[in-house]
């Protein structure tokens, strides 16, 4: 049998574990599974455009589990009433191609993104950073404030984003969950910067946006760019990445998604894993500028699975899914319809019969 981890369920596990833990846990996950990089077998995702979004599959397997999500992202969504971004995914058994889970990953995909986020800040952004700018207060934006606040110690969030009622959302929350994080609503992006030490873009726009500018730079910042994430769905000038040190998740994919589509092919890249298992080296000094062009990758939701996979088994949250067939004999695929047929009537009523 599969195991089926409903939206509700998610949330449940989610909440009973609370999100200090989640953090900690997902994030210890996902360092653990880029740290051990070379045992993947890794593609960039597979994306169909129309002209108001775009429908992703992202595959990635290890020896033993296969991972694929499912994901959307289409900005005009929640003007319908739906999200700009929903997801579910599957893992399954690499020595029998059974599925062993089948979940949603609309929640998990904010979870994971931001843990994500914070695991690159912590060896990229300046050790003693206590302040966010945070533009874009939509659906991620939450989860980016508290794993900051939680894993990193950011104690003080600079809002802007220009629907009043997104920011005023998010504020409501960060106070019901977080009292010791500040937060304060700005006029325009370039107000929310002033003085940041860390920068987080989380825009929805299907299109080449200029969010952050050259003028907006200051010594030792570190971008966490994480809306830019589709052909032709950027957040920066290219003259910001001229002058910052880039790292990002998959190269191969991050080249045709990230921010990093606006330059040139030779143009250097760090890959996260590198800087993790110590290849290569984080920041270098306190006035460097850092980027992280996140565009999310296949195996932040490999190490998503998993762990739903473990903390559902834990807390006895799921349902078995009587997904696939279960066979008596594995070749009687045939035996099912003549089960199903006992019950509804002859499969091939005599006057269908080719005489
Ligand atoms: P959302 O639609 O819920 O929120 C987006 C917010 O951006 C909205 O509140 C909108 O008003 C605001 N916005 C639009 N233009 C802006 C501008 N010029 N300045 C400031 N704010 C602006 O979307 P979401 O689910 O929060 O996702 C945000 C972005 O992050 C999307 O582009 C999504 O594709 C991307 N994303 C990336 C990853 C990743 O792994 N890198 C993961 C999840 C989502």
């Amino acid at each position: 049998m599969t195991r089926l981890l409903t939206a509700t369920d998610v949330a449940r596990i989610v909440a009973a574990k609370g999100l200090r833990a989640t953090f900690d846990e997902l994030a210890a996950v996902i360092e653990a599974d880029l740290r051990r990089w070379p045992q993947f077998e890794k593609t960039a995702r597979l994306a169909s455009h129309s002209s108001v979004g775009v429908i992703e599959l992202m595959p990635v397997a290890d020896a033993s589990r296969y991972g694929f999500k499912y994901v959307n992202g289409h900005p005009g969504n929640p003007a319908l009433g739906l999200p700009t971004v929903m997801a579910f995914g599957a893992l399954a058994d690499v020595a029998t191609g059974l599925p062993l889970l089948v979940a949603d990953l609309t929640l998990a995909t904010a979870l994971r993104t931001a843990a994500t986020s914070a695991l690159a800040a912590r060896v990229l952004a300046r050790p003693d950073a206590r302040s966010m700018a945070l533009v874009g207060n939509g659906a991620q934006s939450e989860f980016q404030a508290l794993a900051f606040h939680l894993l990193l110690g950011i104690d003080e969030v600079r809002l802007y984003d220009p629907d009043a009622l997104a920011t005023a959302r998010l504020r409501r929350h960060l106070d019901a969950v977080a009292p010791a994080l500040r937060h304060l609503r700005c006029a325009s992006a370039q107000e929310a910067l002033a003085g940041a030490d860390i920068v987080t873009t989380l825009t929805a726009d299907k299109h080449r946006a200029t969010i952050v500018a050259p003028s907006m730079l200051e010594p030792g910042m570190h971008f966490n760019a994480v809306g830019g994430d589709c052909p032709g769905k950027t957040e920066f000038d290219p003259a910001v990445l001229r002058t910052a040190r880039v790292f990002v998740e998959y190269e191969a994919q991050t080249r045709i998604e990230g921010e990093s589509q606006q330059m040139p092919s030779g143009y250097p890249v760090t890959e996260l894993w590198q800087v993790l298992t110590h290849t290569t080296c984080g920041r270098q000094h306190r006035d460097e500028i850092t980027l992280f062009d996140s565009v999310g990758f296949a195996l932040e939701d490999f190490s998503a699975l998993a762990w739903l996979a473990w903390a559902a088994a834990d807390a006895g949250v799921g349902h078995e899914l009587d997904l696939i067939p279960t066979l008596d004999d594995p070749k009687n695929l045939f035996g099912l319809l003549e089960a199903a047929g006992a019950a509804a009537g002859p499969l091939l009523p005599r006057h269908q019969e080719r005489k």
